[in-house]
């Protein structure tokens, strides 16, 4: 059976799709069979309504915020991830925070992160790498180095609608790297994080 909504810690998660526009070498999609201990592969896609009953059925309002968070890329569902999130906060006042590669504008083909207005109160997007090549190299993007790009363009105009904007980068990656990661946040003047390998 798919799992849709799931809890880690007191973040209750939402799982929207399995579909993602990279392949990063250190994805769980490829690596293991899930995240956290679930099975977290989908059969068939959740509708909008499917979505919002589990999330209320698994007692949203006791938590601490809900994540958008994959088990792929959740903005490959961008209006109906936004949908849910909509009916969700006209039911209670969670915190929503949204886990994403930060292709949201290149999958869409122009830019929808005024959408996320109101709805999203914290975006985390995965730097992964200091440069264009190189986050090719770890990401394998569909949209190539422009997939870099896009990602810090996203960011940047993301600030404009969301209070709470986090460039994120995982701790496997050389430390040079996450310095020179750093910086890219500093310039932007974009929160930095560096997390843990498969927390989020
Ligand atoms: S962006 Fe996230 S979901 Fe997509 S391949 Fe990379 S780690 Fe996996």
């Amino acid at each position: 059976m798919n799992i849709i909504a799931y809890p880690i810690g007191d973040s209750l998660y939402l799982n929207l799709t399995n579909r993602c526009t990279n392949a990063c070498t250190f994805c769980v999609r490829t690596t293991t069979d899930g995240g956290m201990g679930y099975d977290l592969w989908i059969d068939k896609e959740p509708t909008v309504a499917q979505m919002v009953a589990d999330i209320k059925a698994k007692g949203v309002e006791n938590y601490k915020e809900l994540v958008l968070c994959g088990y792929g890329e959740p903005t490959e569902r961008f209006d109906d991830m936004l949908a849910v999130v909509r009916e969700i906060k006209a039911y209670c006042p969670v915190k929503v925070r949204l886990n994403t590669n930060g292709h949201a504008n290149l999958i869409a083909g122009e830019s929808v992160t005024h959408k996320m207005e109101g709805l999203i109160d914290i975006v985390s997007i995965s730097l992964n790498a200091p440069d264009a090549r190189k986050y090719n190299e770890i990401c394998k993007c569909q949209f190539g180095e422009d997939g870099f790009y896009g990602m810090i363009e996203f960011a940047k105009e993301a600030k404009s609608y969301v209070p709470r904007v986090i460039f994120s980068v995982v701790d496997v990656m050389d430390k040079e790297d996450i310095e020179a990661c750093r910086r890219i946040a500093e310039e932007a003047g974009i929160e930095f994080r560096v997390r843990e390998f498969i927390t989020d």
